[in-house]
Parts: C-alpha cells; sequence; structure tokens
C-alpha cells in the first residue's frame, strides 16, 4: 500500500448539483445535469515532469508530497482517491460567434475540491482521456500544448492577471497523434496531463446550455449554487441578486481582458465556452504574446482569415460574450433593460479603465484632458515600424523628462528594423517624447519614483512565444530543464533579474515564422 497524501477534501460541485444519471464512458448528449460521473484513463508510463511549490502550498501539501508516487499516481488520473468521485462538467458554447450546441469537458475530469486556509479549490486533469463529452476525439493531450499551459498559468498569476493555477505537469507515457498544421500529416507525439486548478471551472458555456435547452430549472440551481459559492457576498438567491451577479460577472471579465492588455496576451479562442465564470484566464490554447505592437495580431492560425480573437477586439469580444450569458440569465432575471444597463455600462467603463492602465503603464498619475490624445499618438508610433511592446514599456521607466532628445535612444533595444527608422518616423518619436516630457513636467514625482512605479506595471518578463517554444522542443529530446528556468524565471516578471538578461530581448529572427512561436493552430 503506497503511502497517501493528506488533503481536506471538501466537494460541492458534483453532490450539490444534478449528475447525469449514466454512468457509462459512452459520448452523448447530457441532459438535466451539469457533469457525468468519469474516471481517468490509465497511462502507460506515468512521469511527473515539474510541481508548482506555490500551489502545493496553496492546497496544504508539503514538497515531499509532491514528490510522493501517490501524488504521481493521483494527479496523472491513475489513482482516485478515496472518497471521491470524479467527473466531467457540461457546458455549451458560441464558437467562433456561432452556437456549436454541446461541448464540455472533453478531456479535462475534475478530481475533487480542496478545502484550505480558508480557500476552496477544485481540481482537474487535463488529458486525463474519454469523457461523454469527447465528440470526435481522444481526450488526451500532448506535451508541446501542456507545458504551454503549465508555464503560462502560472507566469500569468505572478503578473497579477486573474487566472487558472497549474499544480503539475506530467508525461503519460503514451503516445498521441496529432495533424499540428491541418494538413493531412499527422505525427505521434509525447502525451502529456496537465494538473489544473482553479476555485471553479464553471464558464459561460455551462449557464448558456441549459438556456438553450430550456432547462430553467437546472439553470436556476446551477445559478443559486454558482452564488452561493463564489459570490455569497450577493446574498439569498432573488432576481435581484442574479442581476447582481450578471454585474459581478461583467466586471471581472472586463479587469481580466484590461490585464491582458497591459501584459500583451492574446488569448487566441475567446469563444464563450473558454470564458470562466470567474473572471479568470482559462482554456490555454493558441495564446500568444506580443512581440511588436500590433493591434490586429492573433496567434491562432485557425483565425488567421477573420482575426476575430485579434489583440485589439478582445475588449469588444469580451462584450459580446457578455451578450451571449446576459440571454442565458435572462429567463431567470426577465428585465431586459437591467442587463443591457450593465451592458452598456461595460463600454463606459472599459475607455475609462483602459485609459487608466494606459496611464499607469506610462507613469502618469495625474489626470490630464490631453491624455487620450497622448496615448493615441503613442499607439500609433508603435505601430509606424516593428517595435516590441515589452521592451518599449519597460525600457520607457529609464526616460528622463528633462532629456526629451534621449527618448529614442533609452527605447533603440524595442525596434525589430532600427535600419528601417526613416527620418520621418524618427521625427514622429521626437514628437511625442516632446509632448511626453512636457506632460511629465505636470507630475509631481521624480524620475526615479515614476520608473519604480512603472516596473510593477510594466513586466520585464514575459513567456515570449519562442521561449515556450525552446522549452518545449528541448522537452521532446528528453531535457526539462528549461521548463524549470522558465518557470522560476516567471516567477518575478517585474523585478531585474541581472543573470536573466538573455531572455530580455526581442523574438529571435529564427522564431519569426517558425510554427508553434508566432503561428499556433489549435491542435493540441
Ligand atoms: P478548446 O478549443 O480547447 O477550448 O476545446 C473546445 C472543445 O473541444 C471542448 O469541449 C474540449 O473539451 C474539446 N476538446 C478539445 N480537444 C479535445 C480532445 N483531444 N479530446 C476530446 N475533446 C477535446
Ligand atoms: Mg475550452
Amino acid at each position: 500500500m503506497v503511502k497517501q497524501i493528506k488533503i481536506n477534501i471538501n466537494d460541492s460541485f458534483n453532490k450539490e448539483l444534478p449528475a447525469d444519471p449514466i454512468l457509462e464512458n459512452t459520448r452523448r448528449q447530457v441532459t438535466k445535469a451539469c457533469f457525468s460521473f468519469v474516471k481517468p484513463k490509465q497511462t502507460a508510463n506515468p512521469e511527473m515532469l515539474h510541481v508548482s511549490p506555490d500551489m502545493l502550498d496553496n492546497l496544504g501539501l508539503t514538497e515531499a508530497d509532491g514528490k510522493s508516487e501517490a501524488f504521481l499516481n493521483i494527479f496523472t488520473g491513475n489513482e482516485v482517491l478515496e472518497n471521491t468521485k470524479p467527473y466531467a462538467m457540461c457546458y455549451g458554447g458560441h464558437q467562433f460567434g456561432s452556437w456549436a450546441g454541446q461541448l464540455g469537458d472533453g478531456r479535462a475530469i475534475n478530481l475533487f475540491e480542496v478545502e484550505h486556509d480558508n480557500t476552496n479549490w477544485a481540481l482537474q486533469l487535463k488529458g486525463a482521456g474519454e469523457t461523454p463529452y469527447s465528440r470526435t476525439a481522444d481526450g488526451l493531450a500532448v506535451l508541446r500544448s501542456s507545458i504551454r499551459e503549465y508555464l503560462c498559468s502560472e507566469a500569468m498569476h505572478h503578473l497579477g492577471v486573474p487566472t487558472t493555477r497549474a499544480l503539475s505537469l506530467a508525461l503519460s507515457g503514451d503516445e498521441v497523434l496529432r495533424d499540428v498544421l491541418y494538413n493531412g500529416n499527422p505525427a505521434y507525439e509525447k502525451g502529456a496531463i496537465v494538473s489544473r486548478v482553479a476555485p471553479s471551472f464553471l464558464r459561460f458555456g455551462s449557464f448558456e446550455i441549459l438556456a438553450a435547452r430550456q432547462d430553467i430549472e437546472t439553470l436556476n440551481t446551477l445559478v443559486d449554487y454558482t452564488i452561493k459559492h463564489h459570490f455569497s457576498y450577493l446574498g439569498k438567491p432573488s432576481k435581484e441578486s442574479y442581476v447582481q451577479f450578471f454585474a459581478e460577472v461583467t466586471e471581472r471579465t472586463l479587469q481580466m481582458i484590461i490585464h491582458w492588455q497591459r501584459v500583451g496576451f492574446v488569448h487566441g479562442v475567446m469563444n464563450t465556452d473558454n470564458m470562466s465564470i470567474l473572471g479568470l484566464t482559462i482554456d490555454y490554447g493558441p495564446y500568444g504574446w506580443l512581440e511588436d505592437f500590433n493591434f490586429g495580431w492573433t496567434p491562432n492560425t485557425t483565425d488567421s482569415q477573420h482575426k476575430r480573437y485579434r489583440y485589439g477586439n478582445q475588449p469588444n469580444i469580451g462584450l459580446w460574450n457578455l451578450y451571449q450569458l446576459a440571454n442565458a440569465l435572462f429567463p431567470l432575471i426577465e428585465d431586459a433593460e437591467k442587463l443591457e444597463a450593465i451592458l452598456n455600462k461595460y463600454k463606459v467603463d472599459f475607455e475609462t479603465q483602459s485609459l487608466k492602465m494606459m496611464r499607469n503603464k506610462l507613469g502618469l498619475e495625474l489626470v490630464d484632458d490631453l491624455d487620450t490624445q497622448l496615448i493615441q499618438n503613442l499607439e500609433d508610433n508603435l505601430q509606424l515600424s516593428e517595435t516590441d511592446m515589452t521592451i518599449f514599456f519597460r525600457s520607457l521607466g529609464d526616460f528622463k523628462k528633462e532629456n526629451p532628445t534621449d527618448g529614442i535612444k533609452i527605447v533603440a533595444n524595442a525596434f525589430y528594423h532600427p535600419t528601417e527608422i526613416s527620418d520621418a518616423i524618427r521625427q514622429n518619436w521626437n514628437n511625442w517624447f516632446v509632448r511626453y516630457a512636457s506632460r511629465l513636467q505636470k507630475e509631481t514625482t521624480i524620475d526615479e519614483a515614476r520608473k519604480e512605479q512603472m516596473n510593477t506595471v510594466n513586466p520585464k518578463y514575459v513567456l515570449r512565444n519562442y521561449m515556450a517554444q525552446l522549452a518545449i522542443d528541448a522537452a521532446d529530446k528528453g531535457d526539462y530543464s528549461l521548463i524549470d528556468e522558465l518557470f522560476q524565471l516567471l516567477k518575478n516578471p517585474y523585478n531585474e533579474q541581472p543573470h536573466n538578461e538573455k531572455w530580455f530581448v526581442k523574438r529571435p529572427d529564427w522564431a519569426r515564422h517558425k510554427v508553434g512561436c508566432s503561428m499556433l493552430s489549435c491542435s493540441s
């Protein structure tokens, strides 16, 4: 008998909500239920590659637990913890603007919920095998996408962006067939399993599916459950608390997207099944980080034609998705005006919050009428020639308001093609730096204090697309050291880390058009 790990199980989702009565693991439409019981698949040769010490701690586990055989078995799905009943959640969603019907956890299996330090965490395995929601796919995940999710979700947390977390990354030991470019060239890749953690994995689509099926009774049960466990400050269920619930989800979604815009994160697949009801960044698929500042950029090749989920469109899509959630909640609220008022407020608030966020990035504490213009001009300039977003804003902290003519020198490292900076472009930048300097004269802070403040919102290190790819290429060859190196680096994204300057560089040229670096498909 293997030594068990001690963990404080506190399940509610699979106890308080209606379950699918069918227990067989066959693909089907699941009605009048929020989830189906299902066991994870046994894997050939599980191997733990990385465990997040932070998350162990959050769950009340020790580092020794993380190294134990019990931990390996539980978090690769090979052993089900006593008194727990794993399950897959039922949800639907709008994909790329169209209703897609039932989707659900096709390859995520929830293990249990844990209570520690008065916080409840749900744990789920991604890539742990088929479920009733797997449709035509295999329920598995490959190593490359699992490394991307594992590293990025923890990195986002340390950047201060609301996100689901990751506890562990493991190899399953099984091979998984994938056609990365969807061009008829399938190949076997290493299978992997990430254990993900969040207070809840409920999505907009969890509510939409019930409304679409006109199952208002289950919808009502689910909304009451969600308020009770995740928005308890809204009080007892009532039409008014349902309106407040929608207002809260709207506010959290807005804040999340403002953070994405601030750090240059592009989600890539903002379908409503990938929108967390808690306003957490969820489902790390073909996401990417802006390298050159470009509102039109999306990493997702599946979306390359319409670029629906491009960087500059994320705020609009957030709103579009909230409209779908409002429609789903309408049968419980029956007051279109109240819902519309909340949606209209999102538009106004987004403008205000976005301006505030950009002011922070520029180190401006006071409010000035000309700020909108100053920011607009900056965004125009950033797009005159390829300019690295992260390096630009981080370097701007070194700007001295007495020396506007040095501005272009200070940010020079951000330009991808220094020789293409024409006299006209140079002039535009010089003009902007003069305006920025005179705007800074209105502030009371000194240069050093401004730099310090700017460094808390302009990260020095983000998980650039090519960095994740380097870790993946090495891992494919059996070298997992870069996973840990990046994991450690991204724990302190706002700090100067002199020994890590090699990661504060523009995307190297080889990565410009490499698959996995700037272009990603949904294949995972
Ligand atoms: P995504 O675009 O990754 O958010 O996934 C959309 C839907 O497809 C969700 O219902 C997933 O569970 C499902 N899905 C994605 N990949 C797989 C897979 N390999 N096996 C089963 N279902 C999957
Ligand atoms: Mg998804």
